[in-house]
This record gives structure tokens, C-alpha cells and sequence, in this order.
């Protein structure tokens, strides 16, 4: 059985790699951080190492056994382009995606640099969908790594959102998401940070997906903007390959 997400924009996580290191300001409340401690304190097998780097490779086959097709996050407890994952076991996950053809899989790394290196050495199956998180305007290079990859979905996750992110270059992107972070420690997420990348997404034809306004409650802020959800996708043609533009909510 497939592990069905409350994540929005996805419907099930799959991490054939689990923990992971703090790189920027992105990761200060790391989600994947507190529920890896969390996990191991549980006595799950996966995280006897905490958030240390580890490898799974007994969860690598899981997707090929989901018979129903569905969009999959992958590595939501770890980043895919991580220095510690060797590029053989990236390949292994990419053989998977690539077998598992019926799925959708959402790959989001903030390791862009590496992920652009390595990404002529990988196959670019249609129904793989790829990310770079972005949080301020310090990190909008990540999405010029991701232009350079042969990934026919583009998108960025723009979450959490912690300051205003300038001009956002948004050729050959296909979909951006925005959110706030939440959670202990939460930090502020200003209005006009969202409604300028609304604006941009808007001006340049792209779908956009308001995921949460976040804070300490996220159920008690929501994710209206405007009085109405952004839960806009990519439009992905039957043969998967992406268009530019949105499909509107
Ligand atoms: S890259 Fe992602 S998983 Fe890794 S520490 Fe940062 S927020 Fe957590």
C-alpha cells in the first residue's frame, strides 16, 4: 500500500533515502528533521539513524507495487542530490521512476548545483517531475540549475516563503508552489511576498499552487488568498510531457 501524504500538492511520499543536513536558511525548522527524531524514538526501522544519511534500498521497488497510478513525492525525509547519495543510487531511483511509468514522481532537491551536473548521465522519463526549493531572493540561482536539466516537468516549491524573492526568471518553469512555513518556531510570511509571485506565475502563464499561509496553527490560517484556493497543476498532455500553461483551479 502506497504512504498516502497530507502533503497538497501530492498524494503519497516515497524515501528510498531518509535523513539529510541543514544547507540554508530553508532548513532552520526542517520538518523532515523533527519527524525523523520522532520516527526513531517510534522504533521504526528506517530511522534507527535518525536524520543521519541512510540509504533504503528495500523501499527502492515500493512504487512498482502502488498499482494505482498516483503523483509520489520522493525522498520527503531526505534530498535526492544529497553529496552522500552515491550517483549510483541515484541512477537506481531514476530506474524505478522510469519503470514505475503508470506514477508521477515529484523529486525536490535545494542541491541544484549537483543536480544539474549530474543530470545528463540520468533518463528523463516524462512522468518525472522536477523541483528545486527556493526561500528568498539568495537562492533564485537554483532555478538557473534546474533550466539546465532535461526534466520535461520544472517546478519550483517556494516554501517556506521567508522573504520577498525579486525578479523570479520563470521561462521553462511549469508550476510553482508557495507556502509559509509552519510549525514550532514558524516564521513570518508577509502578504505581498505571495501575491508578487502570483503576479509573476500570472504574467508569465505558469500554474501556481498556494499550499498554507503556515504559522504555529496552519488549520487556523488556512490557504485562501483572496477568498479562494490556488491549487492550480501543470498541464501534462497524455504522453506526459509538459505544456506551459496552467490549468486554472
Ligand atoms: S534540504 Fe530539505 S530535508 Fe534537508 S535539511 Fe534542508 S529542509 Fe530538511
Amino acid at each position: 500500500m502506497a504512504h498516502s501524504s497530507p502533503i497538497e500538492w501530492t498524494e503519497s511520499t516515497w524515501n528510498p533515502v531518509t535523513g539529510c543536513t541543514k544547507i540554508s536558511p530553508g532548513c532552520k525548522n526542517c520538518y523532515a528533521k523533527r519527524m525523523a527524531e520522532r520516527l526513531r524514538l517510534m522504533g521504526q526501522p528506517n530511522y534507527a539513524n535518525g536524520f543521519e544519511l541512510t540509504l533504503q534500498p528495500r523501499a527502492l521497488e515500493l512504487p512498482l507495487r502502488w498499482k494505482k497510478p498516483q503523483r509520489i513525492f520522493v525522498n520527503s525525509m531526505s534530498d535526492l542530490f544529497h553529496d552522500d547519495v552515491p550517483l549510483d543510487f541515484i541512477h537506481k531511483v531514476f530506474s524505478v521512476m522510469e519503470r514505475a511509468s503508470w506514477h508521477q514522481f515529484q523529486v525536490l532537491t535545494k542541491r541544484a548545483e549537483r543536480l544539474a551536473e549530474l543530470s545528463a548521465s540520468l533518463l528523463w522519463t516524462p512522468n518525472i517531475w522536477m523541483g528545486v526549493s527556493v526561500e528568498n531572493a539568495a537562492y533564485t540561482n537554483r532555478i538557473d540549475f534546474l533550466r539546465l536539466t532535461g526534466a520535461s516537468v520544472k517546478f519550483l516549491s517556494i516554501e517556506p516563503l521567508l522573504g520577498p524573492v525579486g525578479v523570479l526568471d520563470l521561462r521553462d518553469i511549469d508550476w510553482v508552489i508557495v507556502g509559509g512555513e509552519s510549525g514550532p518556531g514558524a516564521r513570518e510570511l508577509k502578504r505581498a511576498w505571495v501575491t508578487d509571485i502570483r503576479r509573476q506565475c500570472r504574467a508569465a502563464k505558469v500554474a501556481f499552487f498556494f499550499k498554507q499561509w503556515g504559522g504555529v496553527n496552519k488549520k487556523r490560517t488556512g490557504r485562501t488568498l483572496d477568498g479562494r484556493t490556488y491549487d492550480e497543476m501543470p498541464i501534462v498532455s497524455t504522453t506526459q510531457t509538459a505544456r506551459s500553461l496552467p490549468v486554472l483551479a
